[in-house]
């Protein structure tokens, strides 16, 4: 059977894996500074979005999507390089919100056998983005790795 899916949120995930597949195209210092560049001297940084996208994937996005989207460009762009600590009091909050089952395989897990784990990669947006924590069982974090694995449709990204 299909699972029931929600149109918002499945839209939301094609517009994260495209962000994705632009900054990877993108992987290059003098292009990300020069896309750095045009958010800083821009005061409209949702026409920036929409124009980035424009000139990537000939896509038009509207100004909800384009919204959506500057959250993760400005994450990206424009995050910093430390790192956040999040003790146990906000990982039993994230355990209790997931009714303590591994986010991905929904395996039981309790605060000793789960891992905390960015869903969209630390490394590509920091800790700049709220709501982009999960808690998962050890191996399905060390199998997530550095990809972008987004749980749906339950995912609490949104
Ligand atoms: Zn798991």
């Amino acid at each position: 059977m299909r699972p029931n899916i929600d149109n918002q949120k499945f839209k939301q995930f094609l517009l994260i894996k495209l962000f994705e597949s632009f900054v990877k195209n993108m992987k290059d210092q003098a292009k990300e500074q020069q896309i750095r560049l045009r958010f800083l001297n821009s005061s409209n940084k949702i026409l920036v979005t929409k124009n980035l996208f424009f000139e990537q994937f000939h896509y038009s996005l509207n100004e909800e999507e384009a919204a959506f989207l500057y959250q993760y460009f400005h994450a990206y762009y424009m995050k910093r390089k430390q790192r956040q600590f999040y003790d146990n009091q906000e990982r039993l909050i994230l355990l209790h919100h997931q009714n303590y089952e591994c986010n991905l395989c929904h395996k039981a897990i309790t605060l000793s056998n789960s891992e905390l784990d960015h869903i969209i990669p630390w490394s590509m947006v920091g800790d700049e983005l709220k709501n982009n924590l999960q808690m998962l069982c050890i191996s399905c974090n060390r199998r997530k790795n550095k990809n972008i694995i987004i749980p749906f449709p339950n995912a609490i990204l949104f």
